[in-house]
């Protein structure tokens, strides 16, 4: 009989200062007795600091030393306050940052894309080293694995595409064995490698599906999203009071969910566990008794009303020069080039010779977009929209989300409601 493996994925805030690695610990040592593959994100907010110092060196910032500063100086608090003076765990961290520093060291010579991946994973590889450096010193015996030797990737640089057969095959033969002589296996979320070394990362957020790639491959039982919420929620408690838990939902259901920009979970997530009827459980590790949300097959789908809101979009209004029919003429070559550019259309409409898209606030990709259209199309650009969406919608609350804005764009599908609002300023509220 197959033995049954538990995929757990602990993200940034779960391991965002020391208090906050004791916690996962202890979780993790109140199952030791279970076959347990921990995939764990950057600690707290360090991607976003190795961004910054990714930009820097790119825009070549006098200030890149600094920055690399603010994510040493996080690293080695967390060990200071984790372990003895002269734990091998200073050398493995140092080692990391000598990466980083080799790499600012040389103009840059590669892509934006390619060197963001180098300089970006060692977020991952901190983290674990930390992680389980400490499991092992509190007598958690426990494997690092390097996301690298297991997840393998095309070259798609910040949005590898996974290579299924090669990955199946490494994370089997090189995860089993430590499974089976009794440790517990951490590894890097959001990393892999490409067949000729190369680091990749799998996009913003990636490590939950990390954690759902790695569940595939190995036919967990179980995959568990730790969180400090306490399961999926109708709506983002930092944005709305008066939310509630949903305790079950079905695959279906949160794939719309995630799709659409509930950022509790990575749409990529769903399908690899749906695709192996594998059980997702979101779960909260501030207090683990409380039971989370299930996610799985065999859900009713009967729900209450679903919020998700997207800040930083904007509308796209695109309109042909020449007046010519937008869908008989146009449609494929637009959606080839919002493609190619890499931007992703979160709600679109047409009329006779225009077509309107909201898609994310990036104004360098719109930039550049209009700069292709422009010969054939007058673009006109509208910042600081906001997309609702909701799902099992009801009037009264399509009512209370939509006070004291202007709805630019709206659609209803059957139980989806999707609007493009917009704040109305003050003095037009008189
Ligand atoms: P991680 O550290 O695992 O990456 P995130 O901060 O990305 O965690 O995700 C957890 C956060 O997601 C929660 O604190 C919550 O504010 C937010 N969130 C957004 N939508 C929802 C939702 N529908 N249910 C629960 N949490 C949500
Ligand atoms: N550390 C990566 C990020 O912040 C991946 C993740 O946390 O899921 O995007
Ligand atoms: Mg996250």
């Amino acid at each position: 009989m197959k033995k049954q493996t538990n995929v757990f994925k602990f993200g940034g805030a779960s391991i965002k200062d020391v208090d906050g690695i004791k916690n996962v610990a202890g979780i993790l040592a109140s199952r030791k007795e279970e076959r347990i593959v921990i995939v764990i994100s950057a600690s707290g907010k360090t991607t976003n600091h190795l961004e910054d110092v990714m930009n820097a060196y790119f825009n070549k910032q006098a200030d890149v030393r600094e920055k690399i500063e603010v994510v040493r100086r996080h690293h080695f608090g967390l060990i200071d306050g984790l372990f003895e003076p002269g734990d091998e765990v200073y050398a493995l961290v140092n080692d990391l940052f000598v990466e980083i520093d080799w790499i600012v060291e040389e103009e840059p010579k590669h892509d934006y894309d390619y060197i963001y991946d180098q300089m970006v994973s060692v977020g991952e590889l901190l983290s674990t080293r930390i992680v389980a450096s400490y499991l092992n010193k509190i007598g958690i015996p426990t494997a690092w694995v390097d996301a690298r030797d297991i997840i393998r990737t095309d070259a798609t640089y910040r949005e590898s595409q996974i290579l299924w057969e090669d990955t199946e095959r490494l994370v089997e033969t090189t995860l089993t064995p430590l499974l089976d002589a009794g440790k517990f296996v951490i590894t890097q979320g959001f990393i892999g490698s490409t067949d000729d070394n190369q680091t990749t990362t799998l996009g913003r957020e990636g490590s939950d599906f990390t954690a759902a790639i790695l569940s595939y491959c190995l036919d967990a039982v179980k995959m568990i999203i730790w969180k400090d919420v306490e399961g999926v929620l109708t709506a983002d408690p930092r944005l709305f009071k008066n939310v509630q838990k949903l305790s079950r939902l079905s695959y279906k259901e949160a794939i719309e969910m995630t799709y659409y920009g509930a950022s509790v979970i990575h749409p990529k997530t769903i399908k690899p566990l749906q695709n192996k009827n594998i059980p997702l459980y979101v779960q909260s590790f501030i207090d683990p008794t409380i039971e989370g949300t299930y996610i799985g097959p065999d859900v009713d789908d009967h729900y209450p009303p679903i919020v998700v809101l997207e800040r930083n979009q904007t509308l796209l209004h695109i309109a042909t020069r020449d007046f010519s029919f937008v869908v008989e003429h146009h449609m494929a070559y637009l959606f080839k080039t919002f493609a190619e550019l890499r931007i992703f259309i979160n709600m679109m409409r047409n009329t006779a010779i225009s077509f309107t898209v909201c898609v994310p606030d990036l104004p360098e990709k719109i930039e550049k977009l209009k700069a292709i259209l422009d010969k054939e199309y007058s673009v006109t650009v509208e910042n600081d929209m906001e997309l609702i969406t909701i799902r099992h919608y009801q009037e009264e609350v399509l009512k209370s989300l939509t006070k004291g804005k202007i709805v630019l764009l709206e659609e209803r599908l059957r139980n989806t409601v999707q609007m493009v609002v917009k704040n109305i300023p003050l003095i037009e509220r008189i």
